[in-house]
């Protein structure tokens, strides 16, 4: 296995958290590993950079390890580079020993609802990337002259949503929050935002930080009902059966937001639960939603589900935004799982179909597009360390060959013959030097580049 790994060459597609773990699992493993870590974006980092959010710097402060993995010698960043278009799927397989996947989840899920395509009804994903300055949501536009807003979902992103919407320009001037958003937010008139849960406060998928949060904000008052939070008998007897502490505390700092008086603040966030949105209302715009009231019933495989108890109302809203998750795109040439959204894969070794026996030699999956959209970005650690084991087990029974591929000059030849400007680290490197110096004005930790020729025009 040794003298055969030893010259191993792996593709790996996508730049964020689990394309960076995996590289450094390989690296620790076999350090005269090749690696080309590939992104269709100039810049690295995939979610740290697009979609973590702008007022949580310690979270992407991770960049800095990434930083480390890119320094090892035998790591490469090929920026601007998607795959599919400029390189295809059985180009890298003729070129690289093996492939991994880390290509995330892109796009979102829906809910599948009348009135969702109505103007001021947006995916939480594209109002993320925006703000985070992702050159595919720049040029987004948001009714944020609408004085009360929805988000739908109570899962972490819903929860970056809300705080985005409620914060002062004070608390989101020093962030890296891109210049484009800041403006927009500063005129905003959204005053109210309404977080809508489909289950009870038991089954909210946010972590506590980040709910407490909501109650730090120095312009808005959190809203919840007592009524709402109370526990049915069903999840008073899931919570009792086994220790969850996240429900636990997040019931805790929901009770402290029920027991405030409000304090006439500019804005406020209302927490709902066991609530559904049915209708989106509206003619040409959002005008409104719907809303079904559920009660919590038991479903086979004991998990609790929501279920309309016939009750309605309606919320006027000029804005919604549904954060019900992220969904994985396929990759041209790569069976996919539509249904779940991913690469169909067994512990990341990817499969020639959907629910097949057979795996495809020499292509793996890590992070979201191998688990689907969960888990925070330390998750990625073992996800696609069980990946990189795979693949060296791979090497080790002689499944994939490492003798027999492309090198690098190869890689290059065909990327310069299509005319494909790739940006490496360093190249990187300089840019993150300019945005870092651009957001010293506002005391900013950086102004990001968000238009793709801005950032190759920069390299010139
Ligand atoms: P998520 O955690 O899966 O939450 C999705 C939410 O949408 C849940 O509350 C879910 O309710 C609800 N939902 C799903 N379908 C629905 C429907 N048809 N109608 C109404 N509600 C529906 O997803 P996410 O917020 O997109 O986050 C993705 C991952 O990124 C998570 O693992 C999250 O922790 C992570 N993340 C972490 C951070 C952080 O660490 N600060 C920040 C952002 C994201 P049910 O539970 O009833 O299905």
């Amino acid at each position: 296995m040794a003298a055969a790994a030893a010259s191993l060459r792996v593709a790996i597609v996508g730049s964020g958290p689990s394309g960076f773990y995996a590289a450094e699992h390989l690296q620790k493993k076999v350090p005269t590993v090749e690696i080309d870590m590939f992104d269709r974006l100039p810049t690295p980092y995939g979610l740290v950079r697009g979609g973590v959010a702008p007022d949580h710097p310690k979270i992407k402060s991770v960049t800095r390890m990434y930083e480390r993995i890119a320094a090892h010698p035998g790591f490469r960043f090929l920026g601007n580079v998607r795959i599919g278009s400029a390189i295809d799927h059985s180009e890298l397989q003729a070129l690289y020993d093996a492939i991994i996947y880390a290509s995330g989840a892109q796009t979102d899920r829906h809910l599948g609802i009348p009135g969702e395509e109505l103007a001021g009804s947006h995916a939480a994903t594209e109002f993320v990337g925006w703000y985070n300055g992702h050159p595919d949501y720049r040029d987004r536009r948001f009714e944020l002259n609408a004085t009360s807003a929805v988000v739908v979902g109570m899962g972490n992103v819903a929860m970056d949503v809300t705080r985005i919407l409620a914060s002062s320009m004070d608390e989101l001037t020093p962030t890296d929050l891109s210049r484009h958003a800041l403006d927009a937010l500063r005129a905003s008139k959204v005053n109210t935002i309404y977080v809508l849960g489909r289950r009870g406060p038991a089954q909210a998928a946010f972590t506590n930080p980040e709910l407490k949060e909501l109650g730090e904000l120095a312009e808005a008052d959190v809203i919840v009902d007592t009524k709402e939070i109370e526990l049915d008998e069903h999840s008073a007897h899931q919570l009792s059966g086994h220790e969850d502490r996240t429900a636990e505390k997040n019931l805790h700092t929901l009770h402290d937001f029920a027991a405030r008086k409000p304090e006439g603040r500019k804005r406020r966030i209302v927490l709902r639960f066991l609530v559904s949105p049915v209708e989106i209302l509206g003619s040409d715009r959002v005008e409104g939603v719907k809303l079904a009231k559920n009660r919590l019933v038991r479903a086979p495989g004991n998990e609790l589900k929501a279920e309309a108890t016939g009750e309605t109302e309606t919320l006027d809203a000029g804005l919604i935004f549904r954060s019900v998750g992220y969904k994985g795109v396929p990759i041209p040439g790569v069976p996919f799982d539509q249904r779940a959204g991913v690469l169909p894969n067994v512990e990341g070794r990817v499969l020639v179909a959907p629910g097949a026996l057979e795996m495809l030699t020499g292509v793996y999956a890590v992070g979201w597009i191998k688990r689907g959209p969960s888990g925070v970005i330390g998750t990625n650690k073992p996800d696609s360390a069980e990946t990189a084991d795979h693949l060296l087990e791979d090497v080790a029974t002689g499944t994939i060959n490492p003798r027999v591929r492309g090198s690098r000059t190869a890689v290059d030849q065909m990327l310069q013959s299509r005319g494909v400007q790739v940006v490496s680290f360093a190249d990187w490197q300089k840019l993150d030097a300019l945005e870092q110096a651009a957001g010293k004005s506002r005391g900013a930790p950086r102004e990001k580049f968000t238009r793709i020729p801005d950032m190759l025009d920069a390299l010139k």
